[in-house]
């Protein structure tokens, strides 16, 4: 399964903001943004016009990077967004937010997307007590998440367990944080998304 190996901050300095993609770092003076906020590669003297398909453009990729989707992956979630009912802004979020990984992350279950990522496909992750490791799964309302027998055996699952206790879940999500298991409670309305990135934009740009 094809993904992005390539330095993550750079995406960051690239976009010209913190898309906070490496976890606790994010909130630390190391973030790569509040040491070098220029873009990355030669400095152009001259300050270029962005033209608006070149905003659609950054919006759509800051969507793409922030929920480490592929190019072919996030047209075809664009392209189901469409086909539903509703305004396919707030469908393309929901479909993003359901996906598993980002499930696990929001969660508390894992620092990062990437970190989230990793635990579904090294199959530490159950849905429905059923292992998935297919990190793109769309969640249904009610499914429960949990964690193999053989993960909760890991340091990791302990160290997990002591920092979700603090850890705040958004409101379509619940948290069991003594037993950590989570569930869908709710679809994600377009209030309750903490989405970084203009969804008109995005729609704009694929629309074309
Ligand atoms: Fe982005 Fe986090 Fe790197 Fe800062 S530390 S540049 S927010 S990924």
């Amino acid at each position: 399964m094809a993904r992005y190996n390539g330095p993550v901050c750079r995406l960051c300095r690239r976009n010209g903001e913190k898309l906070f993609l490496k976890g606790d770092r994010c909130f630390t003076p190391k973030c790569a943004i509040e040491r070098r906020p220029n873009p990355p590669g030669q400095r152009s003297p001259r300050r270029r016009k962005v033209s608006d398909r070149g905003l659609q453009l950054r919006e759509k990729q800051k969507a793409r990077q922030t929920y480490g989707v592929l190019e072919r992956q996030f047209r075809r979630l664009y392209q189901e967004a469409s086909r539903r009912s509703g305004v396919t802004g707030e469908n393309l979020m929901q479909l993003l937010e359901l996906r598993l990984d980002n499930v696990v992350y929001r969660l508390g279950f894992a620092e990062s997307r990437a970190q989230a990522r990793q635990l579904v496909r090294h199959r530490h992750i159950t849905v429905n007590g059923q292992v998935t490791n297919v990190p793109s799964a769309e969640l249904k309302l009610e499914d429960r998440i949990g964690w193999t027998e053989r993960a909760r055996k890991t340091t990791f699952f302990t160290m997990v367990k002591e920092w979700q206790g603090g850890r705040e879940v958004p409101a379509w999500l619940a948290v069991d944080p003594a037993a950590l298991e989570g569930q869908v409670v709710a679809l994600p309305g377009p209030d309750e998304i903490d989405a970084r990135f203009n969804d008109s934009a995005v729609v704009e740009f694929y629309s074309r």
